[in-house]
């Protein structure tokens, strides 16, 4: 594994695209590098064999253009934030050595997506120890998380403008076609099959990019506050 700037960690093949992937292909277009780690492959959706869904994984990689996508075995819909998987995500975490992890939001509907976002979160932590038990990579720690919060109602501390990249967003969400194609049923009045939910992702990023002047906008919270260094050329007009 690589070292790079960004790694954002998820529970299964296609939370990143749905909730992050036009803030992903900004960065990259700025420079940065960015990898992708999956925690389940995605294994208890009813459609698409595993190597459809490999297929589909990789192929959504390749539009958002990260150096690349791990798909970990920590078990979709039973995800813990057990000992052994946190310092299993850790080791990744030290061999990738990233500046900048995003993790989902921390309150959820699917257990997997909340759950992910404590075993991130610790796993972050645990990869600074020096004397931690694992063999992989030399210790270190993130500099920054961010919580990608496009799942849950919740006032976001910062949306990222994603105009240009919102075509290519849906690009790479349709990748995931086995899971979503066809007249599938709605999961709950609340979580709708898959062509009500590309139009409810445009919806939302909409919103969001309404809220401060722009087409198109994802939604990120951080626990501790943003700093600003210059009252002037703020952002997104008061009046
Ligand atoms: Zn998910």
């Amino acid at each position: 594994m690589e070292s790079i700037d960004i790694l954002t960690i998820a529970a299964h093949p296609d939370d990143i695209e749905l909730t992050c992937s036009g803030t992903l292909m900004k960065m990259l277009d700025r420079g940065y590098s960015l990898g992708i780690l999956d925690l389940t492959q995605g294994e208890m959706g009813t459609r698409g064999t595993q190597e459809i869904r490999a297929q589909e994984a990789e192929a959504a990689r390749a539009v958002i253009g990260a150096r690349f996508r791990e798909r970990l075995n920590l078990g979709d819909s039973r995800l813990t934030a057990s000992i052994e998987n946190r310092f299993a995500l850790a080791e990744k975490i030290r061999l990738a050595r990233p500046k900048t992890v995003i993790l989902p939001y921390w309150e959820g509907r699917h257990p997997d997506h909340y759950t992910a976002a404590t075993l991130g979160y610790e796993a972050c932590y645990a990869a600074g120890l020096k004397r931690l038990p694992i063999a992989g990579g030399e210790p270190h720690r993130p500099k920054k998380i961010l919580y990608a919060s496009m799942y849950w109602e919740v006032r976001p501390s910062f949306l990222i403008d994603i105009s240009p990249y919102f075509a290519r967003k849906i690009q790479a969400i349709n990748c995931f076609a086995s899971q979503f194609a066809g007249d599938l049923r709605d999961v709950t009045e609340l979580y709708p099959a898959w062509g009500k939910l590309i139009d409810r992702i445009t919806t939302q990023c909409k919103y969001f990019g309404h809220l401060i002047g722009v087409n198109y906008a994802e939604p990120f919270v951080v626990k501790e506050l943003m700093a600003v260094d210059d009252i002037v050329t703020l952002a997104v007009p008061s009046i």
